[in-house]
């Protein structure tokens, strides 16, 4: 069995993320993705008014229909603060048999590298970093140099997708569209609850 958890704020979920997971499947015949919504995270603040049970919810709708796609609750059951290297802790021991991976676009393995214990993280898992664009891997390339050669991170070319978060949240309290950036469910979701709506 090969697990692969993708972790993220997903406030909300949109199709970058969906591509990502998708493209790893492929590219290292995953069995499974589970998306992990974070609890607290140790290095955002999560936006004002959106629980952690709307962007669960969220990444629910955005998954539905794909049997290898599932969410955790792990991180945002957690009353305290959630490191990846700990979440990853419980999974191996939980799945001692499986092969686990864990899924970063381009942005985010510099800063899974400077988290908690990024030695140990990387004794548990295979890290694998998505192209992402506006985050250029030359960049980056040089501090990860020692973990590209002991094969403990895999660059995975994925189909640019320039959205972000950030984006859709700023569009939505824009009044601009946000169809066909996240799946139509997520869409409507945000809608229908009212979320990111300029105060
Ligand atoms: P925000 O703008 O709020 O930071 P985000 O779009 O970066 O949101 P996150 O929840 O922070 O989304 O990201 C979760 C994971 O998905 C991270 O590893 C991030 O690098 C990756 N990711 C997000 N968007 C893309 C994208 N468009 N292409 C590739 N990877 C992505
Ligand atoms: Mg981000």
């Amino acid at each position: 069995m090969k697990l692969a958890i993708m972790g993220g704020t997903f406030n909300p979920i949109h199709i970058g993320h969906l591509v990502c997971a998708e493209e790893a499947v492929s590219q290292f015949e995953l069995d499974q993705v589970l998306f992990m919504p974070t609890g607290l995270p140790p290095h955002k603040e999560i936006r004002k008014g959106v629980s952690s049970g709307a962007r669960f919810q969220m990444c629910m709708i955005a998954t539905r229909d794909n049997p290898l796609f599932e969410v955790s609750r792990y991180e945002i059951n957690r009353e305290e603060t959630s490191y990846t290297v700990d979440t990853i802790r419980h999974f191996r021991r939980q799945q001692p048999e499986s092969d686990l991976y864990f899924i970063s676009g381009a942005d985010a393995i510099l800063e899974i590298l400077e988290w908690k214990d990024p030695d140990e993280l990387l004794s548990m898992v295979m890290l694998i970093g998505a192209t992402r664009p506006g985050y250029p891997l030359d960049r980056i390339s040089g501090n990860l140099e020692k973990f590209l050669q002991a094969k403990k991170v895999k660059i995975m070319e994925i189909p640019g997708i320039g959205i972000s978060s950030t984006m859709i949240r700023d569009r939505v309290s824009e009044g601009k569209s946000i169809r066909y950036l996240v799946p139509e469910g997520v869409r409507r979701f945000i809608y229908e609850e009212g979320l990111y709506r300029k105060a």
